[in-house]
C-alpha cells in the first residue's frame, strides 16, 4: 500500500508499505512543504530545472531532515533517459547533492549496499521505481520514462544488482511510484511501435485504445518486465497514483505544461 504521510512543517513522505522500515529508509515526495516560487512551488527537489539553487539546497534539506537524512550526502544522477546504471560507493557520497554539473553523468539508475548513502532521482511524470534486496541489504533506484522503460531500466537494475551484490530476483522488492497514468499517458504510433517492438507479449496490457488514441500504461510496463526478470508478484508494489490527475500534489511534466519543478524519490539503507 502507498500512503503520504505528514512528517512535521509541512513535508509529506509517500512510502510503500511493502519495505521494512528498519531496514531501509525512502519516500516519495510532494509539492508541499518547500520555499521555491512559481511553477517549482513549493518543494522542488531538482537542480535542473531553472530553480533557484539556494531553495533547492533549502528544499531538499527540509525534506531530507524529515527522513532523518543528511542532504548532503544525498547521491544525485544526470538523468538523460538512457539505461546506465551506477554503482556508488562511498566516494559517490554527495554527487550532485549541491551542483547539478556533479551528479553523476549520465546516469538514470543508482545502486548501493553501503548504509546511510542516500540515492536520490527527480521525476515530473516519468515512473521512480525503487528496489531492495533484503538478503544482501542492497538498494537501487532508477528513472523509467517512455525511453528509459523501453529500454528495459527497471529489469537491467535488478540484473545489476545481481551483478554488483548477488541480489536474485526473487528476494528482491519493487515500488513503482506516482507518474503518469494510463488515464492520462496518451502517446504517438512512433512511441507505441517502440513498445510494440520492445515488449510484444505486453503489448496488449501496456497499451490501450481510448477515443483513437494510444495510451501508455508505464505502471504495467515497468510491472511486467520485473515480473520477466523473475519478481514474485506479492513483491511489487505500484503507488498506481496518476501525478498528471493529481498534480495539485505532484509536480506533473503534462499536465504543467512543461515548467514545473520535479519531487524526488529517496532510498537509503539503514
Ligand atoms: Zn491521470
Amino acid at each position: 500500500m502507498f500512503v503520504l504521510e505528514k512528517q512535521g512543517r509541512n513535508i509529506w513522505c509517500g512510502r510503500f508499505s511493502l519495505f521494512p522500515e528498519d531496514l531501509v529508509t525512502h519516500a516519495i515526495s510532494t509539492r508541499f512543504g518547500g520555499v521555491s516560487q512559481g511553477p517549482f512551488a513549493s518543494l522542488n527537489l531538482a537542480l535542473h530545472v531553472g530553480d533557484d539553487g539556494e531553495r533547492v539546497a533549502v528544499n531538499r534539506w527540509r525534506f531530507c531532515d524529515a527522513l532523518g537524512l543528511d542532504a548532503a550526502q544525498l547521491c544525485t544522477a544526470e538523468q538523460v533517459h538512457a539505461d546506465r546504471i551506477a554503482r556508488v560507493t562511498r566516494a559517490e557520497a554527495g554527487r550532485g547533492s549541491r551542483i547539478y554539473a556533479d551528479a553523476l553523468p549520465e546516469t538514470d539508475a543508482l545502486m548501493t549496499n553501503e548504509p546511510g548513502l542516500p540515492l536520490m532521482l527527480f521525476f515530473a511524470d516519468c515512473t521512480p521505481i525503487l528496489l531492495f534486496d533484503p538478503v544482501h541489504h542492497a538498494a537501487a533506484l532508477a528513472h523509467g520514462g517512455w525511453k528509459g522503460t523501453v529500454r528495459s531500466i527497471a529489469a537491467k537494475t535488478v540484473a545489476a544488482m545481481g551483478t554488483a551484490y548477488g541480489t536474485r530476483p526473487a528476494d528482491c522488492l519493487a515500488a513503482i511510484g506516482p507518474s503518469i497514468g494510463p488515464c492520462c499517458y496518451e502517446i504517438g504510433d512512433e512511441v507505441a511501435g517502440q513498445f510494440q517492438q520492445a515488449m510484444p507479449q505486453f503489448a496488449s496490457e501496456i497499451l490501450q485504445k481510448k477515443n483513437g488514441h494510444t495510451h501508455l500504461n508505464l505502471w504495467q510496463a515497468n510491472a511486467c518486465q520485473l515480473l520477466s526478470t523473475g519478481l514474485v508478484p506479492e513483491h511489487i508494489e505500484n503507488a498506481a497514483t496518476c501525478t498528471s490527475c493529481n498534480s495539485q500534489v505532484f509536480f506533473s511534466y503534462r499536465a504543467d505544461g512543461g515548467k514545473t519543478g520535479r519531487i524526488g524519490a529517496v532510498i537509503a539503507l539503514k
